[in-house]
């Protein structure tokens, strides 16, 4: 089979991994440059810096029947493997040509794991000794593997990565029948506890796939919770589910979950950055995201008694719990309050939404509207349409050239 052939089959195989995203261009190369070659995706490095990234599986013949996978062994579609020296090859030349800065290497599990393992070990060991290359490359550890492999390709790499795919036991039982959480969660153990400076460097993440299984999001939210405790996880990615396999035990989804992820990725922010736990956003009453609000403003609804924040004097974290409110702005704020006396007009100058946050403040004791409207009711509605419009300018803002 043609280099060109296996690139296409294990770039397209590649692209239901979450962890970068495709960069969905198709355009031709007419000169120079050229945004269309199969599998570059981005990513983001430990320093938040955006990075082009190839994205291939070493390859898609796999030996587990994981329910919701294209790849697994009972679809019948075309199977490619590619040998080190060609992955190394296409690695050098798309840096060469300034298509990446690095590779996100993953691969289906051919004969066992540990033989997988030695595969990813040798790919990547030729490429950093005698590619000598240095960039970015973030691998899949394969779940079940030896502990020493598993250490020995911790070393060659920038991040690793090894994905739970779904948030209970039972649901793992059920669709991805070869696989158990034990296994995934011994290798984030084992990163976790590294001393080396050297051994992935730019931390571990995992997958969660959404909507093929009944969790709702409590459930996901509280398990991403507990990695991100247990294991230090840099990030959780959420995947929302494509329906690409006819299965009785998944559900029949027209499109993918969209609003879901987004508002998965939202509260996982609020955890991470916010200071919220789980029990703040979500309990087993209201187990489920509100699909039209974001979760910190429907967080914000449900707690009307902590407000109005009196922008002037709350602290740090409490101006991190207004809706339209970001970190960068709380800095502005605090900073800004220190030297001078602020008023509405400077908190726009510093970037923060006031369309939304003008429901929960006060500035020097004055409310940004009449204060006898601030019903639940109004805040909601408001706050919904105001959802609603950025989603549509959104949308119509993808061409610059309207007329
Ligand atoms: S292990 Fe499961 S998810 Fe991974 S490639 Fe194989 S079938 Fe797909």
């Amino acid at each position: 089979m043609e280099l060109k052939e296996k690139l296409k089959i294990l770039s397209d195989s590649a692209k239901y991994d979450a962890s970068c995203s495709s960069s969905g261009s198709y355009r031709k190369n007419n000169g120079i440059g050229n945004a269309a070659p199969a599998g570059i995706c981005h990513s983001f490095s430990s320093d938040g810096r955006c990075i082009s990234l190839l994205k291939i599986l070493l390859t898609n013949c796999c030996i587990f029947d994981c329910k919701y996978c294209i790849n697994r062994k009972t679809n019948n579609i075309k199977r490619a493997i590619f040998t080190s020296e060609e992955i190394c090859n296409l690695t050098i030349n798309f840096y060469k040509r300034n298509y990446i800065e690095g590779l996100f290497l993953s691969s289906g599990i051919i004969k066992n794991p540990d033989y997988t393992m030695e595969l990813l070990i040798e790919t990547i060991t030729l490429l950093r000794n005698k590619y000598h290359f240095s960039g970015y490359i973030h691998a899949k550890a394969i779940p079940g593997a030896n502990n020493n492999l598993v250490k020995k390709l911790g070393l060659l790499v920038d991040r690793l990565s090894a994905n739970i795919e779904l948030p209970t036991e039972e649901s793992i039982k059920l669709l991805a029948p070869n696989k158990n959480s034990n296994k995934v969660e011994n290798i984030m153990n084992l990163i976790k506890n590294s001393k080396s400076r050297k051994f992935v460097p730019a931390g571990q993440s995992t997958q969660m796939i959404i909507g093929a299984s009944k969790e709702s999001d409590y459930e996901i939210i509280s398990k991403s919770e507990y990695m991100y405790n247990k294991y230090n996880l840099k990030r959780v990615f959420y995947s929302a589910y494509i329906s690409v396999n006819k299965d009785k035990y998944l559900p029949t989804l027209e499109l993918p979950p969209l609003k879901r992820e987004n508002r998965l990725y939202q509260a996982d922010w609020l955890l991470r950055f916010y200071g919220f736990k789980t029990n703040d956003l979500l309990d087993q009453n209201n187990p489920n995201f509100n699909i039209l609000l974001d979760p910190k403003a429907n967080w914000a609804l449900k707690h009307m008694e902590e407000f109005p924040k009196e922008i002037t004097t709350c602290t740090y974290n409490d101006l991190l719990k207004i809706p339209g409110i970001g970190l960068k702005s709380a800095k502005r704020i605090i900073t800004s309050r220190n030297k001078f006396k602020i008023n509405f007009n400077d908190l726009k100058n510093m970037g923060i939404v006031l369309k939304r946050a003008k429901y929960f403040i006060t500035c020097n004791g004055k409310y940004f509207i009449d204060s006898s409207l601030l019903k639940k009711q109004f805040i909601e509605t408001n706050l919904i349409l105001e959802d609603k419009e950025k989603i549509n300018k959104s949308i119509t803002q993808l061409s610059l050239f309207n007329e």
